[in-house]
């Protein structure tokens, strides 16, 4: 199913039903409000009853909605988040390739800035450097358009950014999150989420920004050569979470974090992204494009570049690569990752 949501003509008849869940609507006050036809909402109902939705209907009582179906339906994610600048517009895809090649398609048609994404499955996730990323039902795959007044330079902040609003989001519902230079989050030292940030740019202004997260959720079985490395919300918390939950409070961490960006500049957001880092302080290897070092990593910089002191002393700009943790036991450390 492939749906526009915006919110200056929202679907008012799914909006009630969420908000009245439990009670029934009569028919009247739902065609009333939507100025639409009987038939009109009945045709929605049915819609609604082959998407998963349970919803009662009675004579002269009108309708009430049992059980959602586990979907990120934009009208679920707006009851559950009173968002400003994020979703106002959203497309929403049962399946897609990928929400970055989508987002970054109609990102150069116009969308405007705060425009999401989301997708139930991807079939082609990307990672970065070309690399896949598992994508199937269960998860949360998204991606956000940006349209920021901000010097090209400055757009990797960004990602620092969505790692510090995703680190937040966990430890908010009680998970262990920590991140992982760049743009790894880890939970219990494996990946939980990850990031990929694309850009289109001239070479003093960005046209758009797009911002892809991918967060592993409910779904909780993994192909066998990243069994080890990858984890989900489900396996960390023991049991299934309710996705639009977790979406709607990371969207709203997420346009947090952006307005305090936008008001303040980055260095607040720094601030948070060292206190939730587990990289910092560890004796990490750095697999760079050309050649592969090992040191300790001390800082990021205000570019977001990780600083890396080798083993001559010399401190290294890392601009990009990958870095594991040399020297770590995930089960004798305290860190909340
Ligand atoms: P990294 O920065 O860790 O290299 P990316 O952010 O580019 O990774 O993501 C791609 C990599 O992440 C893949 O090569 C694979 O190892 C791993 N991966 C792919 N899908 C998932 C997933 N759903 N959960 C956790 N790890 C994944």
């Amino acid at each position: 199913m492939d749906m526009i949501s915006d919110r200056s003509n929202p679907d008012h008849l799914l909006g009630m039903l969420i908000e009245k869940k439990g009670e029934f609507i009569s028919g009247e006050s739902i065609s009333g409000m939507a100025g639409v036809t009987r038939s009109a909402i009945w045709k929605q109902i049915n819609h609604l009853k082959s998407l998963g939705y349970v919803i009662e209907s009675a004579p002269r009582k009108g309708y009430c909605l049992i059980s959602s179906p586990d979907l990120l339906l934009p009208e679920e994610i707006h009851a559950r988040a009173n968002l400003k600048t994020l979703g106002r517009r959203i497309h929403y895809r049962s399946s897609v390739d990928s929400t970055n090649i989508l987002a970054k398609l109609l990102a150069s048609k116009g969308e405007p800035h705060g425009t999401l994404i989301i997708a139930e499955e991807q079939l082609t996730g990307k990672g970065r450097l070309g690399r896949k990323w598992v994508s199937p039902s269960g998860g949360i795959w998204f991606s956000v358009i940006l349209r920021p007044s901000l010097p090209p330079y400055e757009a990797p902040k960004l990602t620092l950014l969505a790692a510090v609003a995703v680190a937040q989001t966990l430890r908010s519902f009680g998970a262990a999150a920590s991140i992982k230079w760049p743009n790894d989050i880890l939970s219990g030292g494996k990946k939980i989420c990850g990031i990929l940030t694309e850009l289109s740019a001239e070479i003093d202004a960005v046209n758009f920004v797009v911002l892809g997260i991918g967060l592993n959720v409910n779904n909780t079985q993994f192909p066998e050569e990243l069994s080890k490395q990858a984890t989900s919300l489900h396996n960390v918390m023991g049991e299934n979470l309710d996705r639009a939950d977790v979406l709607a409070r990371l969207l709203h961490t997420l346009e947090i974090d952006l307005e305090q960006a936008e008001r303040e500049g980055f260095d607040n957001i720094l601030i948070k992204w060292r206190a939730l880092c587990g990289t910092l302080g560890h004796r990490i290897m750095v697999t760079g494009i050309n050649r592969t070092f090992e040191g300790v990593a001390l800082d990021i910089d205000g570019t977001g570049a990780l600083l890396v002191e080798n083993d001559e002393g010399v401190v290294e700009k890392v601009l990009s690569g990958d870095v594991s943790i040399r020297t770590r036991d995930w089960n004798k450390t305290n860190l909340p990752g």
